[in-house]
C-alpha cells in the first residue's frame, strides 16, 4: 500500500474508499460500541459502592451525580447503538456519550484519591482506543478527555509537586496513543484493502472462468484440454462429451487409453518434435461405447506456466464409412459380390511380390462357364444371373481365406491361390469343376459346367500377366478338348490324364 493512500490519521485519503471501509465494518463497530457502553454501565454501577464510602466527605454528592450521569447515559447509548445505520451515527453516538461523560469523569477525579489518579491516566486510553470512530472524533474525544479530566484532577486543589510530572505524563500518553491510533488505522485499512483486492481478483477470476466455460460450451467442435501427457482432463466442452460420452469424460482414463499405445506414442513423438499435431488421424476407443474415426488437432500450450494439451476432435467416422463403402464398391463386382478385375490385379501384384520375396509358390486359375449363352437363351438374362451368383457362392465355400476369386468378365473368373504348388492348384480347380457339375440351380432345370486353365508363377517372374496368359491358353485348350475339364499349363499330363479318364 502506498504512503499517499493514507491521510495523517492513518485513514484512506480517498473519501469513497474510507466510506466503503467504514461501511464494511459498521455492523461490527455498532456491536462493539454497544458492548462498550454496557461495560461502562456495569463498571460504573459497581463504582457506586466505592462512591458510598465517600459519604459525608466533600464532593460526595457531586460525585454521585456525576456517576449517575455516566450510568444513565451509558445505558441509553447502549440501547441507541442497536439503531446505528451509518458510520456517521456511530461517531455522533460516541460524541453524545463523551460530551457529558468527560466532565462527569472530571468531577469524579476531583477528590484526589489514588483511584482518581489511576482513572486520570486510564481514561484517555479508553477514548483513544475503545471506539471505532473517525480519526477526528477519536482525536477530539481523546484530547478533550485528557485535558478536562487532567484539569479536574490537578486544578481544584493548590498545585502539588507532582502536578508538573502528571502534566508531562498525560502529554506523553496522548502522543503515544495518537501514534498507536494512527498505526492501528493504517494496519486495519491495509488488511481491509488487501482482502478487498483479493475478493475482487477472485470475482474477476470467476468471471473469466465463467466466460471461458461459456465460450467452450458455445464451440460446436469437440474440444479437450488435458495435461501435457494427456493423463488428466482439465476441460471438455459439451461437443466433446457428446462424442466421447459423459462417462468417459467423468472417469477419464487418459488419452493413451483412448488412442491405444501405438497411436498415443505416435502422437507423443509428433508433439515432442513439432509442438503440435495438425491432422492426426486415429481411432478413439470410448470405454463402453463404439469406436470412432477422428482427426485430432493437438497443440501444446502454456497456461499459467503449465504445459497443457489443447485437442480439437473432428469426427470423420461418416467420411470413413463412406470411403470404406466406396472402396468396397470400387473393388467388388455388384452382381456376384466377388472381387472385380481391379481388385484381382491389385491382389495379384501383392501376392506376386510376396511369392518372389519368400520364394513361395503361387498359382492362378482362369475359369469360364461352358455354353453360358445357352443358359441365357433358355432362361433369360435373370436365369443367367442366378447361375452366376450360385457359382460365386460355390467358389467362396470351396476356397481358403487367403485365396482370391474375382469376376474378370461376363462369365469368366480368375482364381489367385497363394502357397499352392501346381498339383494342389490343379486339385482345387478340379474340385471346383466337380462341384459346379453337381450344382443344382433349382428352380431352374439347368446343369452347368466349367472349363479351367491352371498356371504357376515361374521363378523370376515379377508380374502375374505371363502366368495368366498361360492359364488362359490352358483354358482354351480345355474348351477345345471338349469343355468341363481342367488343364495345367505347366503339367499338361494332369489334364491329359483326366481327359483320358473322361474319354
Ligand atoms: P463357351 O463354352 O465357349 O464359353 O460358350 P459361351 O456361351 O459360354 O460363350 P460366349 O462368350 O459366347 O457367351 C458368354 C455369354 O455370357 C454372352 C453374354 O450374353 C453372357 N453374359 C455376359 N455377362 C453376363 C451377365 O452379367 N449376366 C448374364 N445373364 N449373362 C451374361
Ligand atoms: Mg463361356
Ligand atoms: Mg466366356
Amino acid at each position: 500500500m502506498e504512503r499517499d493512500c493514507f491521510s495523517l490519521g492513518g485513514e484512506f485519503s480517498s473519501r469513497e474508499r474510507e466510506r466503503d471501509y467504514r461501511a464494511d465494518y459498521l455492523a461490527e463497530g455498532a456491536r462493539h460500541v454497544r458492548r462498550a457502553f454496557l461495560c461502562a454501565f456495569a463498571i460504573n454501577v459497581i463504582f457506586y459502592i466505592n462512591d458510598w464510602s465517600m459519604e459525608g466527605r466533600p464532593g460526595f454528592l457531586s460525585g454521585l451525580a456525576a456517576r449517575t450521569v455516566i450510568v444513565v447515559l451509558s445505558l441509553l447509548c447502549a440501547l441507541r447503538a442497536r439503531h446505528i445505520a451509518q458510520p456517521r451515527d456511530l461517531d455522533r453516538l460516541c460524541l453524545l456519550w463523551s460530551v457529558p461523560v468527560i466532565p462527569a469523569c472530571a468531577v469524579l477525579v476531583m477528590p484526589h484519591t489514588e483511584s482518581a489518579l489511576f482513572i486520570t491516566f486510564v481514561l484517555p486510553n479508553i477514548f483513544y482506543l475503545l471506539f471505532p470512530t473517525s480519526f477526528a472524533t477519536t482525536l477530539a474525544t481523546g484530547i478533550a478527555c485528557s485535558v478536562v479530566v487532567g484539569a479536574g484532577y490537578i486544578l481544584p486543589a493548590p498545585l502539588t509537586e507532582t502536578s508538573f510530572g502528571l502534566l508531562l505524563g498525560m502529554t506523553t500518553i496522548n502522543v503515544v496513543l495518537i501514534l498507536v491510533v494512527i498505526r492501528g488505522n493504517r494496519l486495519r485499512r491495509s488488511e481491509w484493502a488487501a482482502a478487498r483486492a483479493e475478493r475482487q481478483a477472485n470475482r474477476a477470476l470467476t468471471a473469466h472462468q465463467g466466460m471461458l466455460d461459456a465460450i467452450l460450451r458455445a464451440v460446436p467442435t469437440p474440444l479437450l484440454i488435458t495435461t501435457r501427457d494427456g493423463a488428466v482432463l482439465i476441460r471438455a466442452n459439451d461437443a466433446a462429451r457428446g462424442i466421447l460420452g459423459e462417462e468417459a469424460v467423468k472417469s477419464w482414463t487418459g488419452l493413451a487409453g483412448m488412442l491405444g499405445w501405438r497411436d498415443a506414442t505416435r502422437l507423443s513423438v509428433t508433439l515432442e518434435l513439432d509442438g503440435q499435431a495438425a491432422e492426426f488421424e486415429t481411432r478413439l476407443r470410448v470405454p463402453g461405447g463404439a469406436s470412432r474415426d477422428v482427426l485430432l488437432k493437438a497443440t501444446v500450450t502454456d497456461v499459467g506456466g503449465t504445459e497443457t494439451l489443447v485437442i480439437v476432435i473432428v469426427d470423420i467416422s461418416t467420411r470413413k464409412e463412406m470411403e470404406t463403402r466406396l472402396e468396397h464398391q470400387a473393388n467388388t463386382d455388384p452382381l456376384t459380390g466377388l472381387a472385380n478385375r481391379t481388385s484381382f490385379f491389385a491382389a495379384a501384384e501383392r501376392e506376386v511380390r510376396r511369392a518372389e520375396r519368400y520364394a513361395r509358390p503361387l498359382a492362378v486359375v482362369m475359369v469360364d462357364i461352358d455354353f453360358f449363352k445357352q443358359i441365357n437363351d433358355a432362361h433369360g438374362h435373370e436365369g443367367g444371373d442366378q447361375a452366376l451368383k450360385a457359382f460365386a457362392r460355390l467358389c467362396r465355400s470351396l476356397l481358403r481365406d487367403q485365396d482370391v476369386v474375382a469376376r474378370l468378365g461376363g462369365e469368366e473368373f480368375g482364381l489367385l491361390l497363394p502357397e499352392s504348388d501346381p498339383a494342389s492348384a490343379f486339385a482345387l480347380a478340379e474340385r471346383l469343376r466337380e462341384a459346379v457339375a453337381a450344382l443344382s440351380l433349382a428352380p431352374l432345370p439347368v446343369r452347368m459346367t466349367i472349363s479351367a486353365g491352371v498356371a504357376a508363377l515361374h521363378p523370376g517372374e515379377d508380374a502375374v500377366d505371363p502366368a495368366l496368359s498361360r492359364a488362359d491358353r490352358a483354358l482354351y485348350a480345355a474348351k477345345g478338348g471338349g469343355r468341363n475339364r481342367v488343364l495345367h499349363s505347366d503339367v499338361p499330363d494332369l489334364g491329359a490324364t483326366l481327359a483320358g479318364l473322361d474319354g
